[in-house]
C-alpha cells in the first residue's frame, strides 16, 4: 500500500545549547583527564540518552556527595547547584568540577548583588527544579521567595517600601513569564528588574521557533525527557500556536494513532536533546509516510562557552 504524503517540517533552532554542550564536553574532558570512573552530582543534563551515553564511557551519576568516594573528582551540573555543594566539597578537599551553564551562574551573581545592595530577591521559577533550588541555595534562608504563579505574586505581602528586585529561572515560557513580571511589577512599581533577561537566549530562541513552525503544522513532536523544563515549555508554546503537540523520549515513544492524519508534521527538541535523537524520528516518520522535509528558521546561534581553566590544562 502506497504511503501517506505527509510534510515534515522541522524547527532551527532546536537541540543542543551551549550549556548543555559544554556540559557534556566536561565530562568527556574530565574522563579523558582523570580516567574513569567520574563522579557526576545530579543528571547533568536532562536527557536519559546523554546520561546514559555518559555512563557507558565511564561516568557514575549519583544524588549527593556522600555517595562519592574519596579522592574521586566530581562534576556538578549545568543547572546550577547551591553555595553549600562546593562549599562542601572544599571541607572534603574533594577535587570538583563545575558544569553549572554560565547563563545559570549569571542569575546566581545577580542575586547575590541584590542581597549585598539590600534588595530582597523574589525568584519566578518552578519549585522543586535543579535550577531553581541551586538559586535559592545562592543565598542564605529567607533572603529569596519563589513565585510560581500569578497566584503566588498575589498572595506576595511584601510592604510598598520593601526594597525589592526580580530574577528567573533560565528555561521558562517567555509568554507566562512576561505576565507574572507584568502583574509583579504593577504592584511593585518599584521592584529592581534584571538588566538583560534571565531566560535564556537557547529557550527563547527555540520558543520563537516553534510558535513559528506550529503555525503551518496540525502535529508538533517534541523530542526532550519529561524532567526538561525548556522541553515541556516547547509543548506547551506549540499547542499555543494551534497545534497539537506531544513530548516524545525518542522515536519508539511516537503514538503513531494521535499522528495518523497528520498532514504537517513539526519536529523540534528540547535544549538537552541530541541531534542523534531528531534523526531517528525523522526516520521513522519516513517509515511511517512518504515524507518530504522542509525547514521553519527564525534565528541563528554561534554561540558556545568557555571550558573551566582545570579542564583547559588538558591536551585531551
Ligand atoms: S538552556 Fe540556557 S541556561 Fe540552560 S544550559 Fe542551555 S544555555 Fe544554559
Amino acid at each position: 500500500m502506497a504511503k501517506k504524503p505527509v510534510k515534515v517540517l522541522i524547527a532551527n533552532p532546536r537541540g543542543f545549547c551551549a550549556g548543555v554542550q559544554r556540559a557534556i564536553e566536561i565530562v568527556e574532558k574530565a574522563l579523558r583527564r582523570f580516567g574513569t570512573p567520574v563522579y557526576v552530582r545530579h543528571e547533568i543534563v536532562h536527557n536519559r540518552f546523554v546520561v546514559e551515553g555518559l555512563q557507558q564511557k565511564g561516568a557514575i551519576f549519583v544524588d549527593t556527595l556522600d555517595d562519592v568516594p574519596a579522592g574521586a573528582p566530581v562534576i556538578f551540573s549545568a543547572h546550577g547547584v547551591p553555595k553549600s555543594v562546593p562549599a562542601a566539597a572544599k571541607r572534603r578537599n574533594m577535587l570538583f568540577v563545575d558544569a553549572t551553564c554560565p547563563l545559570v551562574s549569571k542569575v546566581h551573581r545577580e542575586a547575590e548583588h541584590h542581597q549585598k545592595t539590600g534588595l530582597h530577591t523574589i525568584l519566578i521559577g518552578h519549585a522543586g527544579h535543579p535550577e531553581v533550588i541551586g538559586t535559592m541555595g545562592q543565598l542564605e534562608d529567607g533572603a529569596m521567595t519563589l513565585v510560581e504563579t500569578l497566584e503566588d505574586v498575589a498572595a506576595l505581602n511584601f510592604d510598598q517600601d520593601t526594597p525589592l528586585a526580580y530574577v528567573t529561572q533560565t528555561t521558562l515560557s517567555l509568554d507566562d513569564t512576561a505576565e507574572i513580571v507584568r502583574v509583579l511589577t504593577l504592584k511593585y512599581p518599584h521592584i529592581a528588574t534584571p538588566k538583560k533577561e534571565d531566560i535564556c537566549y537557547a529557550t527563547t530562541n527555540r520558543q520563537v521557533a516553534v510558535k513559528a513552525l506550529a503555525e503551518a503544522c496540525d502535529r508538533v513532536i517534541v523530542i526532550g525527557s519529561p524532567n526538561s523544563s525548556n522541553s515541556l515549555r516547547l509543548v506547551e508554546v506549540a499547542e499555543r500556536g494551534g497545534a497539537l503537540a506531544k513530548l516524545v523520549q525518542r522515536a519508539t515513544n511516537i503514538d503513531w494513532n494521535w499522528i495518523s492524519d497528520a498532514r504537517t508534521i513539526g519536529i523540534t527538541a528540547g535544549a538537552s536533546a541530541p541531534e542523534i535523537l531528531v534523526d531517528e524520528v525523522i526516520q521513522a516518520l519516513g517509515r511511517h509516510f512518504d515524507i518530504t522535509i522542509d525547514h521553519v528558521t527564525t534565528s541563528t546561534e554561534n554561540i558556545t562557552f568557555k571550558l573551566p581553566a582545570i579542564l583547559l590544562k588538558d591536551a585531551g
